[in-house]
């Protein structure tokens, strides 16, 4: 029962090599799921480019890309705060991220020279020091070693560069030093960078490792087909067969994120026209899947599984036991169980 990820892994490295080469001052995330590949074997590829830091979202996921056979420095991008205690900081290349001075007074106490970037507030207002703030947590490291200073900016943002320059100007006016940055156009943080002589770094995970989205597909297997007549009632929740045709039983399930979606209203003609075919089915209360069968996306009997979904197929659409067919994921939310290197198709 194989979810498996395919990888045109060569030309997937070379789009990694590219993105490091182009990127000033690159850091590659690796945080929650891994992107869908896992945080080992994304501190395995990382080894492999010309970069000297990873990043990670928690501390707990230091232990990740250490296993992966990271050995440089890696920043934690949620913000130590105090509760979280002293465990797990004794890594000689772990950065802390501190965005509140409680937590920086706290810090200093408990591990006077840890290594630490200090956060600004920035309109996301997720977390991060006031401007009016950033000189007394500069005055208040003591020992603690500062590593620089942090902007992360909306994605979503009407200036981000305006931004970005304010901020990193009013930091760089209390102490000059690494500008760390996510979520800027490209343009825009060349032009940071050579404002800043050199000294941005550029966080970025989804653009790194899910870019070049045409070296990777994701494909499920046809573990089961059975053929059903119509009103046969099927599955869990034994709904019945709205005609006859077929049910297959497909390898992925809500364990690997595979969920049920939302129809959506089709706006464009080539949609309404696929929704009158379709649209029989979704206003009997079938959700469409994220499997492609014999060419098209089809429908779930029934919400997901664990690790399988149930599918029906109309009667003429083809399908063989065993086969691999696409399953659409959206690999930050995805667990597969397989990854297969140097795929081609
Ligand atoms: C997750 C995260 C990133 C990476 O975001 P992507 O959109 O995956 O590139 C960058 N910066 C911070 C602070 C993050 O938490």
């Amino acid at each position: 029962m194989t979810l498996t990820l395919q990888l045109k892994s060569s030309e997937w490295r070379e789009h990694l090599a590219r993105t490091a080469a182009d990127v000033p001052g690159l850091v590659p995330v690796a945080k929650g799921n891994g992107y869908g590949f896992g945080l080992e074997r994304l501190a395995r590829e990382a080894v492999d480019l010309p970069v000297d830091c990873m990043a990670v979202g928690t501390l707990p996921e230091v232990a990740g890309v250490r296993d992966g056979g990271w050995g440089g420095d890696v920043v934690v991008l949620t913000p130590w705060c105090a509760a979280d205690g002293v465990a797990g900081l004794d890594d000689p290349g772990l950065i802390l991220t501190v965005a509140r001075g409680e937590d920086l007074t706290a810090l200093r106490a408990a591990r006077p020279k840890s290594r630490v970037i200090l956060e600004l507030l920035t309109s996301m207002r997720r977390h991060g020091l006031g401007l009016a703030e950033l000189n007394a947590a500069f005055a208040d490291l003591g020992e603690l070693r500062h590593e620089g200073w942090t902007i992360h900016l909306p994605i979503a943002h009407q200036n981000a560069f305006e931004e970005a320059r304010i901020l990193a100007a009013a930091a760089q006016e209390v102490a000059p030093s690494l500008l760390w940055l996510s979520h800027l156009p490209m343009a825009d943080l060349k032009v940071l960078d050579a404002l800043h002589n050199g000294q941005t770094r550029y966080r970025m995970g989804t653009g790194l490792w899910l870019g070049a989205p045409s070296t990777r597909r994701t494909m499920a297997r046809v573990l089961d087909v059975h053929h059903v007549r119509r009103g046969d009632r099927i599955g869990y929740w034994q709904h019945p067969m709205p005609t006859a045709g077929s049910v297959a039983v497909i390898s992925g399930g809500t364990a690997h994120g595979v969920a049920l979606s939302a129809p959506t209203a089709g706006s464009s003609v080539k949609q309404r026209l696929a929704s009158m075919v379709t649209g029989s089915m979704e206003a009997m209360g079938f959700a469409l899947s994220p499997f492609t069968v014999d060419g098209r996306k089809r429908f779930f009997v029934e919400p997901p599984h664990m690790q399988s979904s149930l599918i029906f197929l109309p009667r003429k659409a083809h399908v063989r036991i065993g086969e691999m067919v696409p399953v659409e994921l959206r690999l930050t939310t995805a667990t597969v169980d397989r990854i297969e290197d140097d795929c081609s198709w």
